[in-house]
């Protein structure tokens, strides 16, 4: 794949608003929705640039906020699937998921992505800052079994550390596709406080390892691409942490060789080296955790934006890189999470200072 002419991956967050205020919220989402958010002739605009990207085309994830906090949703996943995108969403896991809606979601997209971050209430909800939802997000999980392809995305931090191995049962007794695990970094709600430092990465990064190794569904991991490294020279079989999390998981010990991607092909996709983000007011970013605004779809040709301009050139290029990235045999295949370099240092080509290596 050529990053630096294709994304491979679009989100587009369509609005700001969700019911929840959970602690690691990367856009401080509002209850209200904010009147600049894209209108239905903008998004059908965005659309047909999108399409202008060759061949494949970019998969399209629709997130937000909460989308369903937006009236027109169903329109807006219309006008993708007119272009012929494929589609996945990821919504909160809250009342306003009924029956119907869920039937009609299931319709018009290939892939759901709902949030556990607890195997129980009290983590979860704590967390997610509103009780009741824990719940609720199992209860949309059971409905749409058989109905879509599932995913579940997991936020992983100080908070539910310890709780991996049950989430990881949790998670096993839904038919999945993909479980992808979100590695904090300290922008909008979320801080340092509630993140992994680089032993405890190492050591869950480990057990990921013979997850993966023992389930059928996908193992993805987000704002952590030091994985691929991992992947390619084998765990690191000891530590607390680790011990702990391999006693508590009905998983074997097997080494294998594991697929840096699901098909070998995606290489080293990090913020903006791959992937692309658009705010709800049409802001052009590498992705939502790396808030550096290249254009805006409003008057900027995506792209444009995308091949040509500084921030995406400098992202796709490895190259680059400072301190011990850019030092760093694995540059290529891993890269670092720029958004936590930006968090950081305020500077997207520096070192990933979560690296465990
Ligand atoms: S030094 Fe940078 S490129 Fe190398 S493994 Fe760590 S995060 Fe990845």
């Amino acid at each position: 794949m050529n990053f630096s002419e294709n994304p491979i991956i679009v989100f587009y967050e369509v609005t700001r608003a969700c019911l929840l205020t959970c602690k690691h919220c990367r856009a401080s989402a509002q209850k209200k929705r904010n009147p600049l958010e894209l209108n239905l002739d903008e998004i059908e605009k965005l659309a047909k640039d999108l399409s202008k990207f060759n061949n494949p085309k970019p998969m399209v994830i629709i997130t937000g906020g909460d989308p369903l906090m937006r009236e027109d949703i169903f329109q807006i996943l219309d006008i993708f699937n007119k272009e012929n995108f494929s589609l996945s969403i990821s919504f909160s896991g809250t009342k306003l998921a009924t029956p119907e809606k869920l039937d009609l979601i299931s319709k018009k997209v290939k892939n759901v992505a709902i949030s556990i971050d607890g195997s129980n209430e009290k983590i979860h909800d704590n967390f997610r800052n509103v009780n009741g939802t824990f719940k609720t997000s199992i209860e949309i999980l059971n409905y749409l079994q058989g109905k879509v392809n599932l995913q579940v995305n997991t936020t992983v931090g100080k908070h539910n550390l310890m709780d991996l191995p049950n989430i990881l049962r949790l998670v096993q007794s839904f038919n999945i596709k993909t479980w992808d695990l979100f590695f904090i970094v300290p922008t909008g709600r979320a801080t340092s406080e509630l993140s992994l430092n680089s032993d405890e990465i190492i050591q869950v990064m480990s057990w990921l390892y013979y997850v993966q190794s023992s389930m059928d569904f996908r193992i993805k991991v987000t704002e952590a691409p030091f994985y691929n490294r991992v992947k390619m020279e084998g765990p690191k079989d000891n530590g607390e942490i680790f011990n702990y999390l391999m006693k508590n998981s009905d998983i074997k010990m097997i080494k294998k060789m594991l697929p840096v991607t699901k098909d070998s092909k995606n290489l080293g996709v990090t913020d903006g080296r791959g992937t692309i983000f658009i705010s709800h007011i049409g802001e052009i970013q590498p992705t939502g955790f790396l808030p550096i605004i290249a254009g805006n779809v409003r008057k900027d040709n995506i792209v444009d934006v995308y091949i040509k301009s500084p921030v995406f050139r400098d992202l796709k290029d490895p190259y680059l890189l400072k301190g011990k990235c850019g030092k760093c045999n694995f540059r290529e295949i891993c890269g670092g999470s720029r958004a936590r370099a930006f968090a950081i240092y305020g500077d997207y080509l520096q070192e990933d200072p979560a690296c465990p290596f």
